[in-house]
């Protein structure tokens, strides 16, 4: 037993005024009953920090049967470790039996294999709870071996509601004053059992302003290609819990330089090697992401992924439709399907979010028409909202972007369409020679194609269009 620290309700700012009613109400019933009933992980955390925590988790020695008998709002959850969770009209407190880490996948068959006989109790696999259910790579443990199973010591400190304690296994308290994320053991062995523990260290690192300690962060950099032995499920779960709660930017940065971002999205390797500004435009895209969660209206995921890999879509649709002589659209829609089929061999983006980002960026070429086409039906679109968001994150970094904006802008304030000032480019005789030559051209080459063409190439200089 490692010696640990207990420090008194005298010596830390935790007031059960700051907890939860529900999760007091589960710490106290589950005392009352004579089991240990402690707050644990991700709340702790922040309480002692003094921030919101997202949920409330428990941890105690009774056993999930034990648990669904002392709540009658229980429902036993998880496969791999049944866990408790108990159903409150608007919140689900989680309660979790003390266990130990799982051993390595194969251990135990390996001991088997071996021939050293039946495996001890406390190795098993397969551990079935008092109800027959099968508790599979996991053990019941003490509360110490629960801390030690954490990912990162300011995620292992407990509460007990028995005498309104704090215990610190790993120097977690410490490690808050200090503002470090520090792995539980060897960093490379821990990121090796779980990858997406460096996607953690990444997300606490960014959100709390904290860094990363070097050599969790040296081992976190060789280890960053391993990232996608994790289920794409899992991953695409922790990409928008990365990106969508307000520290994209910070985010990004971390993964970009450890190595992550390019492992689980290879395409955006030789796109920002290929210019620096291709990185500004990511990183000020992610900006508007965060302002927007800060505005109380977080992105979509469509608009996430627009903000990651818009920029170079729209340049390979370019190319494409420039190279072949196809139609913007068409190009397009080639180019998000053969981008989000390679997305998907590691992060599972869902089906939906793939055709939100598809619609945002076709719909860039009718925003950026000057003057707009039918604003009204543009405007009433379902992914209006994002691809203007998405507009708008443009304009923050090009100029050809801030006169559309402007009157979309204005369009949505109600100015009616005549009032609207167009873009003084176009308002030039040149300019509009310009775009009427054009028209002309296209008119009598190619009658069939113009609407398409259209969509396709905005009255703007310079625009996205496949132009002849
Ligand atoms: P958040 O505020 O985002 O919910 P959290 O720390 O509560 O952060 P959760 O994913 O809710 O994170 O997990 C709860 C706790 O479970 C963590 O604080 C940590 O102690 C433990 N945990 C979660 N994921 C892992 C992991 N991959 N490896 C080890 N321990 C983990
Ligand atoms: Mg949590």
């Amino acid at each position: 037993m490692s010696p640990y620290l207990i420090v008194p309700r005298k010596g830390h700012d935790i007031s059960r005024r700051q907890i939860s009613p529900h999760a007091l109400v589960t710490l106290y019933r589950l005392r009352d009953n004579g089991f240990i009933a402690y707050l644990v992980g991700g709340c702790v955390r922040d309480l002692l920090l003094k921030r919101p925590p997202k949920d409330f988790d428990v941890a105690t020695d009774a056993t999930p049967g034990q648990i669904k008998r002392l709540f009658r709002n229980c429902r036993l959850v998880g496969r791999r470790f049944r866990l408790a969770h108990l159903h409150f009209k608007d919140e689900i407190i989680e309660v979790s039996t003390f266990r130990a880490a799982a051993p390595p996948e194969e251990e135990d068959e390996d001991l088997e294999a071996e021939g050293r006989g039946e495996v001890p109790p406390h190795r098993r696999r397969h551990l079935k709870d008092e109800e027959g259910m099968v508790l599979r790579d996991n053990v019941f443990g003490t509360p110490e071996e629960d801390a030690l199973r954490r990912d990162f010591t300011i995620n292992s400190l407990a509460y007990n509601i028995a005498d309104l304690t704090v215990i610190d296994y790993t120097g977690g308290l410490r490690d808050l004053r200090e503002r470090v994320i520090r792995p539980i053991g060897d960093p490379e062995v821990r990121f090796r059992e779980d990858p997406v523990r460096m996607l953690r260290a990444v997300r606490f690192a960014a959100s709390l302003d904290f860094t990363i300690e070097p050599a969790a962060w040296e081992a976190l950099c060789r280890l960053s290609p391993a990232i996608v032995r994790a289920s794409p499920a899992r991953l695409y779960e922790e990409i928008q819990k990365l990106f969508l709660y307000g520290s994209a930017r910070r985010v990004f940065d971390l993964m970009d330089r450890s190595g992550l971002l390019e492992a689980l999205f290879p395409r955006l390797g030789p796109w920002l090697r290929e210019d620096p500004r291709h990185r500004q435009e990511i990183q000020t895209n992610l900006e508007g992401i965060d302002d927007l969660f800060r505005n109380g209206t977080p992105a979509s995921p469509a608009l996430l992924l627009a903000a990651l890999f818009g920029r170079e879509l729209e340049a390979r649709t370019v190319a494409v439709s420039r190279g072949e002589g196809i139609p913007h659209q068409q190009a397009l829609d080639r180019v998000c399907n053969e981008a989000l089929k390679e997305i998907a061999r590691t992060v599972a983006v869902t089906s939906r979010s793939g055709d939100g980002l598809r619609r945002i960026l076709s719909s860039q070429p009718a925003l950026r028409r000057m003057p707009p086409r039918r604003p009204a039906a543009v405007a009433a679109r379902g992914e209006f909202a994002d691809a203007l968001a998405y507009l708008r994150f443009k304009a923050l970094a090009g100029e050809e972007y801030r006169v559309p904006l402007a009157w979309w802008e204005a369009f949505l304030s109600g100015v009616p369409p005549e009032r609207i000032p167009l873009p003084a480019r176009e308002g030039t005789a040149e300019g509009k020679d310009k775009v009427r030559k054009r028209r002309r051209r296209r008119r009598r080459g190619k009658p069939k194609g113009r609407a398409q063409q259209g969509e396709a190439s905005p009255a703007v200089p310079g625009g996205e269009g496949s132009a002849p």
